[in-house]
C-alpha cells in the first residue's frame, strides 16, 4: 500500500515534519500539492472511496519521477468533494459548495501564511472541476498565491488504453477507473458486479456534454450509477496506466513548479 510510504509520503509529504521544520525551510519556490476528491458511488462494484484513492495513487506514481531535490511537497488531500449530482445514492458524503469554498478557501490562506508561494490543486473529481475553477482566482485574490489546478487526465494517461466508446461516454467508474482501482486496491473492487451502461449525450457543438450545456444528476444519465464498460476493466491495463501517468504527472508538476506568473506579460 502506497500510503505514508514511498517518495510521495515518506519524503514529500509536509506534515510530517514540525513547525521549526517548516518554518526553516526555504519557500520561494516551493509549490504546495493540495489533492482534491471525492467520496461518492462509483457503482455497485467500487468503493465511494475511489476519487480520493486514486488522487493519491495518482500523486505517489508521480512523486517517484521527480528528482531529488524538486521544490514540491504534499499536502493531505481533501477527502470530500462537491458530489451533489450523486447525493440520491447512499455513501455518497458530499460537501455543499458553499462549503467546498471555505475549505479551500481556509487551507489556501494558511499556506500563504506559513510562507508559501504556490499551490496546486490536483483533482480527481470531475465534478469538483467548475467549482476550482473558479477558486483559483477567488484564492490568488485573497492570498496572493500562484495557484493551479491539473486534473490528472489533462496529461491523457489513459488515451491509448481507451477505445472510442469509453473516450466519448465513458466518464464515471467505467473502464479507466474500474482498471486503476483493480491495480491499487483489488480488495476494493467486486468485478463481478461491473456492468457496461453508456449514456447517450447530444454530440452537437453548441448542445454537448462536453460543453456543459445542461445540468444532469446521475440518475439523469444511467441507472446503476455506472456511465462507461465497467466489464471491460482489468488490473493490468491500470497497472500500465499508472506506470505511464507517473512521468507524465512529474512533467506537469515540474513545469507548474517552475511556471514564472509574470513571464506571460510582454
Ligand atoms: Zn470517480
Amino acid at each position: 500500500m502506497f500510503r505514508y510510504n514511498g517518495n510521495a509520503f515518506n519524503r514529500r509529504f509536509l506534515p510530517r515534519l514540525t513547525t521549526k521544520e517548516i518554518e526553516a525551510m526555504p519557500k520561494e519556490d516551493v509549490l504546495i500539492v493540495l489533492p482534491v476528491g471525492a467520496i461518492e458511488q462509483h457503482g455497485p462494484h467500487m468503493p465511494v472511496y475511489t476519487d480520493t484513492l486514486l488522487g493519491e495513487a495518482l500523486i505517489a506514481e508521480a512523486f517517484k519521477h521527480l528528482p531529488e531535490d524538486a521544490p514540491i511537497w504534499l499536502i493531505p488531500s481533501i477527502s470530500y468533494g462537491k458530489s451533489t449530482e450523486h447525493a440520491e445514492f447512499p455513501g455518497t458524503f458530499t460537501l455543499s459548495a458553499q462549503t467546498l469554498m471555505m475549505v479551500l478557501q481556509d487551507i489556501a490562506a494558511s499556506v500563504a501564511r506559513s510562507g508559501f508561494k504556490k499551490l496546486l490543486l490536483f483533482n480527481t473529481h470531475g465534478g469538483n472541476a467548475d467549482l476550482l475553477g473558479m477558486m483559483l482566482r477567488e484564492i490568488r485574490l485573497s492570498t496572493g498565491l500562484d495557484v493551479y489546478r491539473l486534473d490528472p487526465g489533462a496529461v491523457r494517461y489513459s488515451d491509448s488504453f481507451t477505445d472510442e466508446e469509453e473516450k466519448a461516454s465513458g466518464i464515471h467508474a467505467g473502464d479507466v477507473e474500474t482498471s486503476l482501482v483493480m491495480a491499487v486496491c483489488p480488495d476494493w473492487v467486486h468485478p463481478e458486479l461491473a456492468l457496461r451502461e453508456l449514456p447517450k449525450f447530444p454530440q452537437s457543438d453548441s448542445f454537448s456534454f462536453r460543453s456543459r450545456s445542461f445540468a444532469w444528476v446521475m440518475k439523469d444519465i444511467s441507472n446503476s450509477g455506472i456511465a462507461g464498460d465497467a466489464t471491460k476493466a482489468n488490473p493490468e491495463r491500470g497497472e500500465a496506466m499508472l506506470k505511464k501517468a507517473g512521468p507524465l504527472l512529474a512533467e506537469a508538476l515540474l513545469e507548474i513548479a517552475t511556471f514564472d506568473m509574470g513571464s506571460m506579460k510582454e
